[in-house]
């Protein structure tokens, strides 16, 4: 066992999931609950859910850099079947599944001879039971079963779909105490922070996180001017280039509202002591404040392929880097409080957040349902946050005691979301 290794089962801190008041923020960094160590097998088996979006594609290249130590051995799609057989002739995986039930006899003859086809939600979660590790890279709260599967089979989880953890937490952290279970933030964030409190320490000496948000292209823009903002406007991201639904979620500040509640989920950190501070170069990419006042932080490029290449590869470093910073051009790094008043997102998101239960998966319904109206050109860019706020004030759901219930609570939420829509929106 190497020193790494070590320290990481030191730190971790058995403690109850939902525990969010207990000072421990090692709670992301434990080993399995069995006492098992990080996984140190070669070659690590891969599999991604969501291999065709971008996040999917760009673990690909990660995984490309290393062939001896990776090996992709299943992959899944909600409905893009050419790339997915593409990726398949390239990899030869075990396994490949598509979301689209109608579109499994298109992909079993597109792919390679032995290589299983499986179909539908099952066939996904099949593939997120394969493997050392699970990449989920699937797109909002349709997520959810992927991070059950993963974790009920005792994966380890490289966690891209943020709200799954969000949205279905009660259930999420029920499951996430499987023996050999394990989350690994992919969210760039969300990983510097795992970085910091390894590099750092955990547990009652850490005083707060600090999670940096680039503030989005409508950074200083005075809420008039937002009002009305166009798509491509909203869809034009400063420094990350990303899938659509996470670039709009960083327009409006909701992503980083959600990324509060997965910082709490993950890391076991009250609210209190959560902080989101406006960075727009995106270079340093959180931070954590410890006790004694010092501030651990981790900086890269913003490159999703360093979150990818961290939580598929972890305890080990990736042995290839995708750029590294020049000191010469880099200049400065500025930071700056967010404007809550313009961006309400990331209040609503906080106070859900704290109400815990299923409100936060209400929110994240809320929000899903107003993102897409956005981008159908059904709802203003100023419309998303009301939205929001009027389908968490009709929340009504009961603390669920299965998946089924947070798919119930959801389906309900995203009911109240559509008559939000309907009648905050644009005049047909
Ligand atoms: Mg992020």
């Amino acid at each position: 066992m190497d020193a790494m290794t070590q320290r990481t089962a030191e730190v971790g801190d058995p403690l109850p999931p939902g525990a969010g008041g207990v000072p421990s923020a090692a709670r992301g960094l434990q080993a399995g609950p069995a006492g098992a160590d990080p996984i140190e097998v070669s070659p690590i088996e891969v599999s991604i859910v969501g291999s065709t979006g971008s996040i999917g594609i760009q673990a690909l290249d990660v995984v490309a850099t290393d062939p001896e130590r990776f090996r992709v051995v299943a992959l899944a799609a909600r409905r893009s079947v050419e790339v997915l057989a593409t990726q398949a002739k390239a990899l030869r995986p075990d396994a490949v599944a598509v979301a689209d039930t109608d579109m499994a006899r298109a992909l079993a003859a597109a792919v390679p001879k032995g290589t299983e086809v499986l179909a539908g939600e099952e066939g996904l979660c099949e593939v997120a039971r394969r493997g050392h590790v699970v990449l989920n890279a699937a797109v909002g709260f349709a997520g959810l079963p992927v991070t059950l599967a993963a974790l009920e089979s005792g994966r380890r989880l490289a966690l891209a779909n943020k709200e799954s953890l969000i949205a279905g937490a009660p259930v999420v952290q029920r499951a996430r105490r499987t023996p050999g279970a394990e989350i690994v933030p992919v969210d760039s964030e969300h990983c510097a922070l795992h970085q910091c409190l390894r590099a750092g320490g955990g547990g009652p000496e850490v005083r707060r996180l600090v999670l940096t948000a680039s503030g989005g292209p409508f950074r200083g823009r005075h809420p008039d001017d937002l009002e009305d903002v166009g798509v491509d406007e909203a869809l034009a991201h400063p420094t990350w280039r990303m899938g659509p639904k996470v670039t709009i979620d960083s327009s409006t500040l909701m992503n980083k509202g959600l990324e509060v509640i997965e910082a709490h989920e993950l890391f076991g950190v009250d609210y209190d002591r959560i902080t989101v501070v406006i960075h727009p170069q995106s270079v340093v990419h959180s931070m954590v404040e410890f006790t004694d006042g010092a501030t651990v932080a981790q900086l890269s490029l913003p490159d999703m392929r360093m979150p990818i290449g961290y939580a598929l590869g972890y305890p080990r470093r990736l042995a290839h880097a995708f750029g590294a910073l020049d000191w010469s051009v880099l200049g400065r790094l500025d930071f700056e409080l967010p404007d809550r008043a313009v961006f309400r997102c990331l209040e609503l998101a906080e106070a859900a957040g704290r109400a815990g239960g299923l409100v936060p998966a209400w929110l994240n319904a809320g929000n899903e349902v107003a993102v897409a109206a956005f981008l159908e050109h059904r709802i203003t860019w100023g419309a998303i946050a009301p939205v929001v706020a009027e389908t968490v004030e009709r929340f009504d759901s009961p603390a669920p005691s299965s998946a089924g219930d947070v798919v119930e609570a959801d389906r309900r939420a995203r009911l109240r979301a559509e008559e939000a829509v309907r009648r905050l929106g644009r005049a047909a």
